[in-house]
Parts: C-alpha cells; structure tokens; sequence
C-alpha cells in the first residue's frame, strides 16, 4: 500500500457523518506526498486548512515552518497530519468517536511512512498518541515509546500566538527542536 493510494481511499470519506457534512476538504497530509523521517501530527485541520486541503497552513502553520526552518528542515522534508482529517465545526476537539474512525488512517499512514520519530503537537495530539493522561508541559522534549515508535511530544505552535512569541516559550521550543535535529 502507497501513501497515495491510502489517501484515495480517504478522499470522500463518511465514517464520521457529522464531519463529512460540515467539511471542505480532507486535510490527509502535506501534499508532497514524500516519505520523510519525521512526521508531524497535529490535532485537527482549522478553517484556512480546511479550505486549502493541507495541513498546518494558518498562522500556526508559519510558526511551525520557521522552527523547522531554524533545524535545516523545509516543509516539504517532513510529514504532517492530524489526529482527524476533517476540521471539526467552530474548531472544537475531535471527539472520542471521531478519533476512533481515524485511528486506522493514522496507523496506516505511520506504517506506511515508517518514520524515524513522530512529534506530537500539542496537549491533545499527544495525550491520544501516548494515549495517556499526563499533560504536555511534563511531557514536552522527552522521548517516548509506543508500540516500538519514538514520539516527541511538543507544544502547539499556536501557543507561541496566545503568549505574545514569548521569548521563554520560544526558547523551550528552539530546545525541543534541537532534539528533533538529531534524527535527520
Ligand atoms: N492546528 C492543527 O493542530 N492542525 C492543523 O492542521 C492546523 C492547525
């Protein structure tokens, strides 16, 4: 199975009505469609997202860009996706049913993408990869192990937005990026 055939079977996707009726697009992934060594899971697409089709496209999106710019990395060397494809209504949390019919997508699309470290973006993305309860800031730049695959939990770029780029903020950032750089 290729990424690009996964995608084409989640292209119209209904598992979840409420969503499948409220989006635009599927937001699958980046659109170059490359395999990379770190893939980057969000929690779910926003309104420009939603729009555009691709991930991570808003204002987080250009957060998100420069610190993988300050490690060497341009966009198109990672893999980024969400816990859900479609963006929920009023950018609420995906719920529990919702993440459960996009659970084997996101299964499939690491298998498939095989890569060396999954960064988890944010509270959400993280307590439902490490499907556990303990809160990003303990978490956050420390890797853990899930069914012999290595997460890197961090924050949500969009943090950076509610705290005014705080230059404290923006240096645990800069610290947890440099974790990333030693697997590429
Ligand atoms: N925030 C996310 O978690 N994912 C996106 O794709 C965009 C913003």
């Amino acid at each position: 199975m290729s990424l690009i055939k996964l995608k084409k079977e989640y292209f119209d996707c209904k598992l979840c009505p409420n969503l499948s009726n409220s989006r635009s697009k599927v937001v699958f992934g980046s659109n170059h469609m490359k395999k990379c060594k770190v893939m980057i899971v969000g929690e779910a697409p926003g309104k420009k997202e939603d729009e555009l089709g691709e991930p991570f496209v808003g204002k987080s999106g250009q957060i998100l860009n420069m610190l993988l710019g300050e490690i060497g990395l341009n966009r198109d060397e990672v893999f980024i996706t969400n816990t859900v494809l479609c963006r929920p209504e009023d950018n609420r949390n995906p719920k529990s049913d919702e993440l459960e019919n996009c659970r084997n997508r996101l299964d499939r699309t690491i298998e498939i993408m095989n890569p060396s470290v999954i960064v988890s973006l944010g509270n959400f993305s993280t307590k439902y990869l490490l499907n556990s309860k303990e809160g990003i800031t303990n978490l956050r730049g420390k890797i853990q192990i899930v069914n012999g695959r290595k997460i890197l939990p961090m924050f949500h770029p969009a943090t950076l937005l509610y705290n005014g780029m705080s230059e404290k903020l923006l240096k645990q950032f800069r610290t947890d990026f440099a974790i990333l750089k030693s697997f590429i």
